[in-house]
């Protein structure tokens, strides 16, 4: 098991405060790979560095979680999982907070899953477990080249961290769902040092 820690700067250094503390308490019991991902591409290259080598963890760099989660993933019998965070409105444009997952209903319409929901769709990377059979089915690096250029053409947004249209984990979810894997969701609620207003 790998677990990849991709920070940027483009938050400030308080929000990625209590995930940096974390880590570097567990930092001589498990593989930690830090990385800052800066530029467009950067966080999907990180990834696809690492991707099919090894069970892999992603820790989000604005997560607050402790062993515990890391264990739980560790020993979960599914292939992916994922751990509960809200997203606020200040960054999603949305009315009210909600789970970072997402649910296809019948008829195909997408809808923000709810904390009685034990699967989703399509997930946030905030703290997630992707094994490495999973990864063996999806070809990160056309994803990533994809990823590349539209961050670029979107570069503005890019830096000031809105959405620049879709995001690695929204496009890499999609891939989930074609091999018919379904995100197994952790329902602890994880604190998520979002963005302040
Ligand atoms: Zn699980």
């Amino acid at each position: 098991m790998i677990i990849l820690a991709p920070f940027s700067n483009r938050i400030n250094a308080k929000r990625k405060q209590e995930t940096d503390l974390f880590l570097n308490s567990i930092k001589n019991k498990y593989n930690i790979i830090r990385k800052q991902t800066e530029l467009p591409g950067e966080y999907e290259l990180f990834l696809n560095e690492y991707w099919q080598k090894d069970n892999m963890i992603i820790i989000e760099h604005d997560i607050s979680a402790d062993e515990s989660n890391i264990k739980e993933l560790i020993e979960c019998k599914y292939n992916i999982c994922a751990f509960n965070y809200y997203i606020y409105p200040c960054a999603s444009s949305l009315a009210i907070p909600v789970l970072a997952h997402r649910k296809v209903l019948c008829g195909g319409k997408i809808d923000w899953i709810n904390d009685n929901d034990d699967f989703a769709d399509l997930c946030g990377f905030g703290l997630i477990k992707v094994n490495k059979n999973i990864q063996k089915q999806i070809n990160l690096t056309r994803i990533t080249q994809k990823a590349v250029k539209r961050q670029y053409i979107n570069y503005t947004k890019y830096l000031t961290n809105q959405s620049a249209g879709i995001t690695a984990d929204s496009e890499i979810s999609v891939e989930f769902m074609k091999i018919n894997e379904r995100i197994h969701i952790h329902k602890k609620i994880l604190k998520h040092n979002h963005k302040e207003n």
